[in-house]
Formats: C-alpha cells, structure tokens, sequence
C-alpha cells in the first residue's frame, strides 16, 4: 500500500458509439449481409450509399414493440427519398409524410396509401395543392394563404380537401439540432391566429382532420421530446374547442436524434414511449376520434445507412496524412459538416482495406473529397489504419440527409449511386 496519491486518471478523450449495427467477417464489414468490398464490385463504382433493409425493418420492429400499439409511425420521406427505400418503408410504417409534389409522387409510386399521406411544408404552390386534393392525401395548412385555392380546388375536382393544421407552437423543443417551431417561423401558422384559421376553413367546407406539430429536429434528450410532446398535445387540446369538426389525427412531430458524433449517445426510448402512453390514454378521452401520430425520418433510416467513397491518393503534407478520396461533401454535405452544423465534428468513419487483411497498423489521417475547397473534409485527423490507393472509406450513420441533402452539381463530378441491399 503506498499513501502517494495516485495519478490523475488518463482522460480518454470522448468517443462514437460503436457501430454495433453492422456485422462482421474476417474483420470486413458486411452491408445487408454482404462484404463492402464485394458490394462495392457489385455497385460497380464509388462513390454510392448503400442502405441495409434489414436494419430498417429492425427498426421499425423496435419502435413499435416500445411504443403504445395505437400511435401511428409515420416516415418523413426528406430524410431519405430513394424510391426504393420509400417502398420498403411504406410496407413497414403506418403513413408516409411528403413534403413537395415530387415526393408525393414517389410515396404514391410505392404504393402508400393516400389515407395516410400527409403533404407539409411552408410555400406550396397552387398546383401542388391541387395535386394533393387530388390524390386524397392530407394537406398540413402552412399559411392562409392556402385556403383559397384549396377551396377552388376541391370545388373544381369535385373532391374534399382533407386539410389539418400545422400550429407553429409558443415553445421550442429544447436540445435539438435543429429548431422548426417557436418564435418567428416560416413554418406553420402562429397558435394564437389558429382559432381565426379554424373559423375560416369551416366557413369554406374544407374538410377538417387535425393538427400538426413539429417542434424540432435531431434531439439526444427523451426529456425534451417528452415536454415537447406534452406541450402540444396540450396546445392541440385547447385549439381542438376552435376546429370545425372533430379531430381524426394528431401528429405530436417526431425529432427523435442519432448519435454522430464523439460522446454522443443512442436516445432512450422509454421515457418517451411511457409518456406517449399516457397521452394516448388522455387522447382516448378527451380527443376520441385522434390517432396520435409520430413522424421520424432520421431515426428510422439514418443508422441503416453508409456511405463508401474510394481514396485515390495517399499524400503527406508537412507530416499530416492526407487520404484524398473520389467523393466527398458534393455527395455527402452533412458529414463535411456543412448541413447546419455549428462546429465541426467527425462522423463514425472506418477503413475497407481493398485486399485483406484487414486492419493492421494505423495513424492518424485526414479524409478529405475531390473538390477545390476545404470545406470538403470528411474525417479530421482520425485514428484509421494505414491506408493505401483503392481502399474504402466508410462514413457511417448515412443513411439520412445524405445524396438527396448535397450539392451533386458542385465540380460536376460524377454523382453517386444508392443501393437498398
Ligand atoms: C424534416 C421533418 C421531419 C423529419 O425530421 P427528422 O429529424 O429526420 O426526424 C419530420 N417532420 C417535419 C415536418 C419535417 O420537416
């Protein structure tokens, strides 16, 4: 026994969670059951985003076995519109939300049932809402202004205008990457000039389903999303005395984050799925003819996603290790850390030796794309194994706000490929 204080414990400097979703073999990654190297002779190119459909349905599975049986899951279909991937979501999920034409077409393509589509999103254009009214799908009422040529619309094709409200909320849902209600916002229609609103889309014989809430995104906190949650139901309560008729669907948002970046970690469900209980039995109650609906786009595809980019030069400058690779932020903008992020953080990344084995020694090397910009970095001086020209780079955590969410045009170099495998 020695009576010297012992040394200051060795602070290890905070990490990403384990990418424990994908499996491995001989020390290879494998993407929908298969090696990464093997997929990536089968894509035939890189860079491309491959997207597991096990994990998705995995997923899903997850949700529904911790979530109240009666609330509706519904995919935000921005955060990853492949078509394919849409179609396979849309066999998992109750609805799909759309939030232009154009995904209101793929969402119909993959055979979603219009009941449960809904169309948000801020600037509509009469000829969208026309297509909406249309396909029969319910219409978020972003603005006023909408009203009118919903009313012409339906009168034209002789169809109802299934229309809910979207309220932009006196509260902001706390910790989130990304704020979408509460104060000044184009989204949605400030709470106190909804009851005026109500009035107006019952004065035109719209037909009235609901309310619609999104407070925020990509939030690692199950306390906010629960006081989020409990605040608009409560909101939707008291504007629900305004509605015309009564209300079929109340969708609370979603906002559900992931983990990206060191020390970040995995949201914890049960918190959030016990509140949502409680709310579904208050719902039962007081709102009895409301679904409660969630709308999650990242967290259901965000995780079952990766991105594999190929180096095509291995350069030292002045002691730093360059691997320089064949795409970068024109393909993948939210992993370059231009996606809204505030600083600059890595994503998970791992090295695919393009002949094994693999592993081996590493060092510290900077992932950067092809582009004439700095901005377009990829991993920021990480810890990887030594890496030769034609090995893989793998950014994980791809799955949502990648392809669809940067700008392909910038350089004009090749665009990449999505695969569902
Ligand atoms: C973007 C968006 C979503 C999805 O957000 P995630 O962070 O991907 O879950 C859901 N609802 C609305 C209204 C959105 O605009």
């Amino acid at each position: 026994m020695s009576d010297l204080p012992s040394p200051p414990a060795l602070k290890r400097p905070p990490q990403h969670v384990p990418m424990s979703q994908f499996a491995q073999q001989d020390g290879e990654l494998l993407i929908g059951g298969q090696p990464l190297t093997r997929l990536a002779a089968r894509v035939g190119q890189t860079p491309f985003y491959a997207y597991d459909r096990q994990l998705l349905k995995a997923r899903v599975a997850q949700l529904r076995a911790a979530l109240p049986a009666s609330v509706k899951l519904h995919y935000a279909m921005k955060a990853n519109p492949m078509p394919a991937v849409v179609a396979w979501m849309a066999g998992l999920v109750d609805g799909i939300d759309v939030a232009s034409a154009g995904e209101l077409k793929v969402a119909l393509d993959a055979g979603a049932d219009p009941a449960e589509v809904s169309f948000a999103g801020p600037g509509k254009r009469d000829i969208e809402l026309a297509q909406a009214v249309a396909a029969g799908v319910l219409i978020n009422v972003e603005s006023a202004r909408e009203l009118a040529p919903l009313a012409a619309a339906s009168a034209r094709l002789g169809l109802p205008a299934r229309v809910a409200v979207r309220v932009n909320p006196d509260f902001e849902l706390k910790g989130s990457g990304m704020r979408m209600g509460g104060g000044p916002k184009q989204f949605g229609v400030d709470a106190e000039a909804v009851p005026e609103l109500l009035r107006e889309i019952g004065r035109l014989g719209l037909a009235f389903e609901g309310f619609h809430l999104f407070a925020g995104s990509q939030n690692l906190r199950a306390e906010s999303i629960c006081e989020a949650q409990q605040k608009s139901y409560e909101l939707a309560l008291s504007l629900a005395a305004h509605a015309p008729a009564p209300v079929k669907f109340l969708n609370l948002g979603g906002g559900f984050g992931i983990p990206y970046f060191p020390g970040e970690g995995l949201l914890d469900l049960a918190p959030i799925a016990a509140n949502l209980l409680q709310l579904a039995d208050r719902a039962a109650r007081e709102l009895p003819h409301a679904s409660l609906v969630i709308e999650l786009g990242r967290y259901l595809v965000g995780e079952a996603g990766v991105y594999v980019t190929r180096v095509v030069d291995r350069k030292l400058s002045r002691g730093q290790v360059y691997l320089v690779t064949d795409g970068g932020l024109n393909h993948h903008l939210s992993a370059s850390g231009n996606f809204g992020q505030v600083l600059r953080k890595n994503y998970p990344v791992s090295l695919v030796k393009a002949k094994g084995p693999q592993g081996g020694p590493t060092e510290q090397a900077t992932v950067v794309g092809p582009l004439c910009t700095p901005l377009d970095l990829l991993a920021d001086r990480m810890e990887l194994p030594v890496a030769a020209e034609g090995d893989l780079v793998v950014i994980f955590q791809s799955g949502a706000y990648g392809a669809s969410a940067s700008p392909a045009g910038f350089l004009s170099h090749p665009n990449c490929v999505e695969v569902l495998v």
